[in-house]
């Protein structure tokens, strides 16, 4: 077992849910603008693309859905128009350019089961393992199943009895009852259906016995929750608190600082080594570090013994960041191919507590790991971080050598055209010092070759990569500007 708490912060920007395992942040939940995966919308093809086999639907939000002919209710794609209406489920958020994904297939989710009108299948979640449980729900889904209605059971229905079940049944006809009302009546495009606050559905989700406190910092989602519990698992009604303390919760727990962490390039492992993590658009690389030499003798010893630490701070951190899509792990390298097999075996087992699904493929020669999980929303470093404005993301600036190189070619060109006019340079004070140091001499070869006065001109409101040239003149004054990057002016 491991006990898990639930700390939940709402503010009028964004709502925060921690699950903390055995006092640690294990994973972290935010919300800025309500989720809208989930969300039932009734919508109007915009553009078909039979060459991708998709359609683009408007569902009333700056960015049409992206609807795979996979994913209509019947292999229907033949009878797809333009401007026609159609009831669509988003299954993933926009990320960056792209828009939603969405789906023709609904599925609603209740606490044990999921709903799947316009399908006929029953089936049990993966997680359940045990194949007599997984026969028992099978019979018991068959037995509840309304007709052209697919049931479906989550891992919340291991080890129910049928009444509980039938209950969530009975709920769950009741939601898709208002979503028919809703789509008959609805103007086109608009939301049918909407799947509540994050916090109960984190809970309605992972709730279980590990779960031994849910604290909420606001009255208005402490209620919720108690409604949830009272409706749906009135038996874990006692865990839920409205906290009452004068620190903010998340500082309380101690969960800022685990958050501000957990955007940080680099993570220290205990044995002295460390994970370095680098997010790019395709793909995210973990790569683990040794720490310092321990000699030739031990060198295979300790870099096991690394590698094995780092398998479970890998798994702990890709839940914690989130991280979905393509991983990359670049292990130390082994010369042992037992502590190879060793090693792989290890991470799959910590893959384990990783709800999310994974898949891992061989350790390769060069001891890279190379795995898929699956990307549910947006990973914390997306979510809590925007590209640095300094160097654009890409971790460099321009040298102040480069950008003097630069200056110096422009300050060539404007002293052929200056005709013994002074020459003012503007840029800010390091670089200006930088040029003093380094090419004062050039500096008076071209005032002695164009018979130029240069001024040097301080302008701190400049950044280190940008310049100034100007040729001064009583009449009117000519002025250029340069920059190495994008203008802002
Ligand atoms: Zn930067």
């Amino acid at each position: 077992m491991t006990e898990t708490k639930i700390i939940i912060n709402q503010t009028d920007q964004e709502i925060r849910v921690g699950l903390v395992e055995q006092g640690r942040l294990a994973e972290c939940f935010i919300e800025r603008t309500q989720s809208i995966v989930g969300n039932i919308y009734k919508g109007k093809i915009k553009t078909i693309l039979p060459g991708m086999q998709a359609a683009f639907v408007d569902i009333g939000l700056p960015k049409a859905g992206y609807l795979s002919f996979d994913d209509l209710v019947t292999s229907s794609s033949k009878s797809l128009k333009e401007n026609q209406t159609i009831v669509v489920q988003v299954v993933r958020e926009g990320i960056g350019t792209k828009g939603p994904r969405i789906t023709a297939q609904i599925s609603i989710a209740g606490r044990q089961l999921v709903f799947m009108p316009n399908s006929s299948q029953v089936g049990v979640s993966r997680r359940i393992r045990s194949d007599k449980e997984r026969r028992r729900l099978r019979s018991i889904l068959d037995d509840l199943s309304p007709e052209n209605t697919g049931l479906l059971a989550r891992t919340a229905a291991e080890g129910m009895d049928k009444k509980i079940l039938q209950e969530d049944v009975v709920f769950l006809q009741k939601c898709w009852a208002d979503i028919e009302t809703k789509k008959k009546k609805g103007k086109i495009p608009s939301l049918i259906y909407s799947d509540g606050n994050l916090a109960v559905r984190i809970i309605r989700d992972r709730m279980s016995s590990d779960i031994t406190e849910i604290i909420a910092d606001t009255k208005k989602n402490y209620t919720e929750i108690h409604k949830f519990f009272t409706r749906f698992m009135p038996q874990w009604i006692d865990r839920i608190q409205l906290f009452s303390g004068n620190t903010p919760i998340f500082e309380q727990h101690g969960l800022e600082s685990a958050l501000r962490q957990a955007i940080l390039r680099k993570v220290p492992l205990n044995s002295g080594g460390s994970l370095v993590f680098d997010q790019g658009e395709a793909l995210a690389v973990v790569d683990v570090n040794t720490g310092s030499f321990v000699g030739k003798k031990h060198l295979e010893e300790t870099v096991i013994t690394n590698n094995l630490e780092a398998c479970q701070e890998v798994v702990n951190q890709m839940r914690l960041r989130n991280l979905g899509g393509i991983v990359v792990i670049d292990f130390v390298d082994m010369e042992e191919e037992e502590n190879r097999k060793k090693l792989l075996n290890t991470f799959c087992n910590a893959l384990k507590n990783d709800r999310s699904k994974t898949n891992v493929t061989r350790l390769s020669e060069l001891g890279l790991v190379e795995m898929t999980r699956k990307r549910t929303q947006q990973s914390l470093t997306q979510t809590m971080t925007e590209t640095c404005s300094t160097c654009d993301g890409t971790g460099s600036v321009i040298s102040q050598e480069t950008l003097c190189y630069d200056l110096l070619r422009q300050l060539h060109q404007q002293g052929k055209k200056a005709r013994k006019r002074p020459v003012k340079i503007e840029a800010s004070d390091a670089i200006l010092k930088r040029l003093k140091q380094t090419h004062q001499a050039y500096l008076f070869e071209l005032e002695k070759r164009f018979g130029i006065p240069i001024e040097l001109c301080p302008n701190n409101t400049l950044a280190d990569k940008d310049y100034r040239i100007r040729i001064v003149s009583s009449e009117k004054s000519r002025s250029r500007r340069t920059s190495r990057n994008k203008e802002k002016s």
